[in-house]
């Protein structure tokens, strides 16, 4: 059992595991930026520690800086959150070398599931749904134009280290797929000082669909059901909802075995995501791997009554799994609405200052996952999420009309807020009806 874990993130997040840890009596030390000094949130921690100025090049990116305070502390574990240095197995790698528990998995799991190309590798020898495309990163001009004659137009180029979109181009035909190569290519290599790029089929109405998983370090892998969050912006997810409506029970079988056969193979302890796109006929493919716990990891603690981020510190403290897989059954259905510090009728423009109404709505089934009080200043600093707003319900029905009452309630300002977008979402008939493509929301907006 870990006896002293750092935090190495802020907001909402660290809030969540400041909670979990008090929940299991491990005492949390919470570092944070200058921007941050004095949010009302360090106070429910048992200790704090000021880690650099605001900008997160010198806090909460910078690894010399955590680990110096973890030891300071003396922690012997450092949970990263979501975000910021979560997804780095270098981190996790010097914190084995400074004997300190990263909660998350090995370095070496997070590097075979982080990379796009080895974690589809992986999938296809565990028999998890890929999309068609070339084996492993291209090189030649001539091969790519082969794969893509052979899986037939529109593909879709990535990078192989990709992350938030960047290095991604769709072509049509065979003009685009040389430029695309080259574009792509050259973006990754900027972006992630990586150029290799691999391209596979692409689908054009798809839903996301990612299942929820979780493992130990005895091999053992329990997946907790599935979520839909197609509702998204950008690439940026604004409603999530578990379980995925209308997933027939079979394929919904399918695509969670299938994610925990994943994690199995990868030998992965701790929270992780598997991310799938899902077309009509709810055929599935591989998107990605998140190697965290997610932002959206709520829902399917509503859904599911399992505490992911109170069971992620008890596997990284060596504990087995606490349940079977036989054991998780999911109860009603649960939404997430993201509450950002934007102006959508602005083009999403942030909407940083102080917060000088805050009133929250409440009530049963509802939960809010937030960092922020009346008097609290939104950092420019960081992103634009001020909090979560998460209902569950007996069915979805019932759920989208908690969630309508309890927005209703939700009173934030002067700053502006994406209440207003989900309010009029609750009401919309596409949405209603379940089963919107990923391409929803950009329409919407455009209309
Ligand atoms: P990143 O890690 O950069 O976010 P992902 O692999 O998760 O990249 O892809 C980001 C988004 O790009 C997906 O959410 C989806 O909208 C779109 N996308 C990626 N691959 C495909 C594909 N094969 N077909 C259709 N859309 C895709």
């Amino acid at each position: 059992m870990l006896s002293r874990v750092l935090i190495a993130n802020r907001g909402e997040i660290a809030l969540r595991i400041i909670r979990a840890c008090r929940e299991l009596g491990i005492e949390s030390v919470i570092a944070y930026s200058e921007a941050d000094a004095g949010a009302p949130y360090i106070q429910y921690a048992d200790h704090a520690i000021c880690i650099g100025p605001g900008a997160a090049a010198e806090s909460y990116l910078n690894i010399p800086r955590i680990i110096s305070a973890a030891e300071v502390t003396n922690a012997d574990a450092i949970h990263p959150g979501y975000g910021f240095l979560a997804e780095n197995a270098h981190f996790a790698e010097v914190c084995r070398g400074c004997r300190i528990e990263f909660v998350g998995p090995s370095p070496e799991a997070m590097a075979r599931l982080g990379d796009k190309v080895s974690c589809k590798a992986l999938a296809r020898s565990s028999k998890v749904p890929v999309f068609p495309g070339s084996d492993g990163a291209i090189t030649e001009e001539e091969e790519a134009l082969e794969v893509a004659q052979k899986i037939g137009y529109p593909v879709i180029v990535k990078a192989s280290a990709g992350g938030g979109g960047r290095g991604m181009r769709i072509a049509q035909n065979e003009a685009a797929l040389k430029a695309g190569l080259k574009a792509a290519s050259q973006e990754a290599q900027a972006a992630f000082g990586n150029g290799a790029v691999y391209i596979e089929k692409f689908l054009e109405h798809a839903r996301h669909v990612e299942v929820q998983v979780i493992g130990d370090k005895h091999g053992n892998a329990v997946h907790l059901y599935e979520r839909d969050c197609s509702v998204q912006r950008r690439h940026q997810k604004l409603i999530e909802e578990a379980t995925g409506p209308g997933i027939d029970s079979k394929k919904r079988d399918d695509v969670c075995k299938a994610a925990a056969r994943l994690i199995k193979s990868a030998k992965y302890a701790g929270a992780a995501t598997v991310e799938f796109l899902m077309d009509h006929k709810q055929n599935f493919y591989l998107l990605e791997v998140n190697t965290r716990v997610q932002v959206e990891h709520p829902i399917t603690e509503m859904v599911t009554g399992v505490d992911i981020v109170g069971t992620g510190l008890k596997v990284a403290g060596g504990d087995p799994l606490p349940f079977k897989q036989r054991e998780i059954k999911v109860n009603g259905h649960a939404m997430e609405c993201r509450i950002n510090a934007e102006d959508p009728t602005r083009n999403f423009a942030p909407s940083a200052g102080t917060i000088e109404r805050f009133e929250t709505p409440g009530g049963l089934g509802v939960r809010l996952d937030t960092h922020c009080v009346p008097g609290y200043r939104v950092p420019p600093n960081y992103d634009s999420m001020i909090g979560k707003l998460i209902v569950h319900a007996e069915d979805r029905e019932a759920c989208m009309r908690r969630m309508a009452r309890a927005l209703d309630e939700f009173h934030i300002g002067p700053i502006k807020t994406t209440i207003p977008l989900h309010r009029e979402l609750m009401e919309n008939e596409s949405f209603r009806k379940g089963g919107v493509d990923i391409h929803f929301l950009e329409r919407l907006l455009k209309s």
